[in-house]
């Protein structure tokens, strides 16, 4: 029988076909998922370039072009918190109720395992070109960052302008060079 709700946290700086597959193969395992949108408020810096919620409409665009039905996951914004210890109990303050975490992230892991909460690693697809940091270099470097995500991620960074942004932010002032 399937779980009845997990929670999957990812940062989506930006949204990539790893998310997607991650989030379509948790889906399989639990009736309901939670999509934790990490370190929320954090944008515009070379690991970060993307809002919180640039990336809410990134995933919400991504996720209706692969028919991901919609009465199924909650997308929610989570920004960190300089407190570990307490940082569990932020989430859950922050998320409907879930049983499970599913993250690859170790830290993530120990939090919520100290909380009597399971959490699980998913596989990774493509790990070497399904990465936000090989998206970024790739977006950085004109190379085809395109095929790495969704054509609704590619239309929403072009609206937003993210290629010329990301390319600014890498920029050093002349007195630094
Ligand atoms: P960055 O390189 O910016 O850290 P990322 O690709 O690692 O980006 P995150 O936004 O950090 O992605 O999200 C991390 C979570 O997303 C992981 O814990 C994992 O569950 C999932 N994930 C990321 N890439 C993949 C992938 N290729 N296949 C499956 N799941 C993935
Ligand atoms: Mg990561």
């Amino acid at each position: 029988m399937k779980e009845k709700r997990g929670l999957l946290i990812g940062r989506m700086q930006p949204v990539h076909k790893g998310h997607i597959s991650v989030i379509q193969e948790t889906l399989k395992e639990v009736e309901e998922l939670i999509i934790g949108i990490g370190s929320a408020e954090k944008s515009h810096t070379e690991s970060n370039p993307f809002t919180g919620g640039e990336r809410i409409l990134m995933l919400t665009k991504a996720l209706r072009e692969y028919d991901i039905d919609p009465s199924r996951y909650y997308i929610i914004p989570l920004e960190d918190i300089s407190c570990n210890s307490l940082w569990v109990g932020h989430v859950k303050m922050l998320t409907p109720p879930f049983c499970k975490v599913y993250s690859g992230n170790s830290l993530v892991q120990q939090l919520f395992e100290e909380g009597e909460i399971p959490c699980i690693q998913p596989s990774l697809f493509n790990r070497t070109e399904y990465s936000g940091t090989e998206v970024r270099r790739r977006i950085l470097n004109d190379d085809d960052w395109q095929s790495l995500i969704p054509e609704s991620v590619v239309k929403v960074i072009n609206e937003i302008k993210g290629v010329q942004r990301i390319q600014k932010l890498n920029k050093k002032e002349i007195s630094e060079l």
